[in-house]
């Protein structure tokens, strides 16, 4: 049993949203150390699947490969599980989920479903040039330039809504992530309101 002494006892449940390049997977795990609640990332659950050569690695790693989203299905099975586990179970910080609007039903619809709701999706938005500079920088071995514009598309597909959706709902903070690490993580804090 985890020492539910050890964590806080209000932890945010937090969505960190934007493009491929946009620096949301660093802010993201600074941010969740900040504030000691869990950083999941769907990307990185899914590589580490990939690894394993698990029957879901096996499924997803060539569409993973091709820059494609894996189906909402699919993702929906691995986040519902991720988040059912005790480490999450007073907040946390998705990376990479939802990345498109069935997969924000889905999630509204774990949360009801545990009485608990969203505190605040996080925008870290950059411009598209710094956005495919970036991305072309830090590509894995096996990614083209192909593969990274593909990205890049999926996202204003698929992703993009996303921004609207959680305005409507009052959850979107929007931040300039076209700044040093350091500054665009004081944005988030100042966006959220969390001192320190
Ligand atoms: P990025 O390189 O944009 O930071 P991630 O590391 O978050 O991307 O994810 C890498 C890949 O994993 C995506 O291109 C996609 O194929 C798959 N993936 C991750 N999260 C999801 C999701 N929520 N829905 C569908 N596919 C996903």
């Amino acid at each position: 049993m985890a020492d539910a002494s050890a964590r806080p006892a209000n932890g945010l449940r937090l969505v960190m949203l934007g493009p491929p390049g946009s620096g949301k997977g660093t802010q993201a795990e600074i941010l969740a150390e900040r504030l000691g609640i869990p950083a999941i990332s769907t990307g990185e659950m899914l590589r580490r699947a990939v690894d394993s050569g698990s029957a879901l690695g096996q499924r997803v790693e060539s569409i993973m490969a091709s820059g494609a989203l894996v189906d909402d299905e699919t993702m929906a099975e691995v986040v519902r599980e991720r988040l059912s586990r005790d480490d999450a179970s007073d907040g946390y910080l998705l990376d990479g989920y939802p990345r498109t609007l069935e997969q924000a039903d889905t999630l509204a619809g774990i949360l009801e479903d545990s009485s608990s709701a969203l505190d605040a999706v996080i925008f870290v938005d950059a411009p598209e040039d710094e956005l495919v500079r970036r991305a072309l920088a830090r590509q894995r071995a096996d990614d083209t330039e192909q593969v990274v514009r593909h990205r890049q598309e999926v996202y204003r597909e698929k992703t993009a809504p996303l921004i609207e959706y959680y305005e409507g709902l009052g959850l979107l903070r929007r931040v300039d992530g076209d700044r040093s690490i350091e500054e665009v993580n004081v944005g988030i804090r100042e966006a959220l309101g969390v001192s320190g």
